[in-house]
């Protein structure tokens, strides 16, 4: 092995800054290799950049080069020469190389399938259309940070064993639990926890796991996601989503300003991000279900939207939309009802345009003790279940409401992807756990 030294070496992404016959000493992976008479020409790539490298095949160096395949990690230095037919329009003309991990015959190559980089995924990180992915989930997920401490919002951290469903039966995971005296899941959603934390401080966020079990194959669940959720007390619907309209603005702000070259590599369309401004569309769920029947979808007054009926519904916006107003039977039982319109809740989704739909579910909750007994024995559920919940609507309960947003939702449709499993680097699905 060299010696890391690491002050010697720059980002590649600097070497484009340097100017012609600088010296530059640069370590990364082997990105694409060709000879081409007495020299090779080496793409070496890092985390910032890939960069253009011509080797003269002199014997000192030969032996270096027999060792290197694609993905081989190297040190060289060189001196910076512009080329128009490199890319980037600079290349270095090497003097020193060193390999420092040979590789040889690596697995990925050109007609690769979907699914086998789905099972090399612990390799394909290394693409560069990896690479610039998860560059924009690093500026959503600061952003989705900023954005919650910006408005008085404080960060809190929720138990990941729990022992009663929030999200109903269905998608529930039961776990072998120590000793298994009682049953025990993991958490499909933070919120309980989160309505607990409120009333000592008021406006609470986290960033975390959620898990479901979901049985429908769809390109938009994975069955461990990242959910960020925020609960705020003294607030109803109209409060909360103007902060779902706040964080999603802000988010696509960010990842404009950080991110744009990455944007523009994965060919994303940008004018439709720019787009993204405060108010979103408000639709009620009565005039979608009108909207979906005019564009000859076959739904009735009552049913749940999917992500079929969302896509036909948000091909025909051009930024966010709220939709508000679901029937009480299609919203889990702790939303509250409309007082004027007690077969509605005040339950609330914002769905991204271009036909990606859901990525926010939220609402008012019910804060009277009564009416959320009520509705646990509408819904079949067993209030003793719920007894800690329901503990929080017995001692100085307030109005509030909170959402929850799916964050690999937000950055598979921020950075345009055709597939949630594209937006987080290790995709769990009902079909895949490995690697
Ligand atoms: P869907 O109808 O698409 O299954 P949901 O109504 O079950 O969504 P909520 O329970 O409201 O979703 O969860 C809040 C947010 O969490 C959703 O808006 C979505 O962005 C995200 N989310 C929910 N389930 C998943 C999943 N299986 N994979 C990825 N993200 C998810
Ligand atoms: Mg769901």
């Amino acid at each position: 092995m060299v010696l890391i030294e690491s002050e010697k070496y720059i980002p590649i992404k600097e070497v484009f800054r340097l100017e012609e016959g600088s010296k530059a000493s640069i370590r990364g992976w082997v990105y694409r290799y060709r000879e081409f008479g007495d020299k090779a020409f080496i793409i070496v790539r890092d985390s910032s950049g890939i960069i253009q490298t011509v080797v003269e095949k002199k014997s000192d160096i030969i032996p270096e080069l027999e060792k290197i395949g694609i993905e081989a990690s190297l040190t060289l230095s060189g001196i910076v020469r512009e080329d128009k037919r490199a890319p980037g329009g600079k290349e270095i003309r090497v003097e020193a190389l060193k390999v420092v991990g040979p590789s040889h015959k690596f697995p990925i190559t050109k007609d690769a399938s979907p699914e086998f980089l789905l099972d090399v995924r612990h390799l394909w990180l290394r693409s560069r259309r990896m690479n610039a992915i998860l560059k924009i989930r690093d500026t959503v997920f600061k952003a989705v940070h900023e954005y919650f401490r910006s408005q008085g919002y404080y960060e809190v951290h929720c138990p990941m064993f729990i022992t009663a469903a929030v999200e109903g039966g269905a998608t529930l995971f039961e776990l072998d639990y120590v000793g298994k005296k009682r049953k025990v899941y993991l958490t499909q959603s933070s919120q309980f926890y989160l309505e607990a934390l409120i009333f000592s401080l008021e406006k609470v966020y986290t960033i975390a796991p959620s898990f479901r079990a979901e049985k429908s194959r769809t390109r938009r669940h994975l069955t461990e996601f990242w959910h960020a959720e925020a609960e705020a007390a003294w607030t109803d619907m109209n409060d909360i989503i103007k902060v779902e309209e706040g964080l999603v603005t802000y988010v696509v702000k960010k990842a404009l300003e950080e991110r744009l070259e990455e944007l523009e590599f994965l060919k994303r369309n940008i004018e439709m991000l720019e787009n993204v401004k405060p108010p979103f569309y408000r639709i009620s769920y009565d005039e979608a279900i009108e909207i979906l029947k005019r564009k000859g979808v076959n739904v009735k007054w009552g049913e749940d939207l999917g992500a079929d009926e969302e896509r036909v519904l948000t091909m025909q916006f051009d930024k966010p939309i709220v939709l508000y107003g679901f029937p009480e039977e299609v919203k889990a039982f702790y939303h509250k009802n409309d007082p004027q319109r007690p077969e509605v809740t005040l339950a609330e989704d914002v769905l991204a345009p271009e036909g990606y739909g859901e990525i926010i579910g939220g609402g008012e909750r019910i804060s009277d003790e009564q009416e959320l007994v009520n509705k646990i024995l509408r819904f079949g559920l067993r209030p003793e279940d719920y007894e800690w919940y329901l503990d929080l609507r017995r001692y100085g309960s307030v109005p509030h409401s909170g959402f929850g947003l799916g964050m690999d939702r937000l950055v598979m449709w921020i950075a345009g992807l055709p597939h949630i499993v594209e937006a987080i680097p290790f995709p769990r699905t009902v079909r895949r756990v490995y690697p």
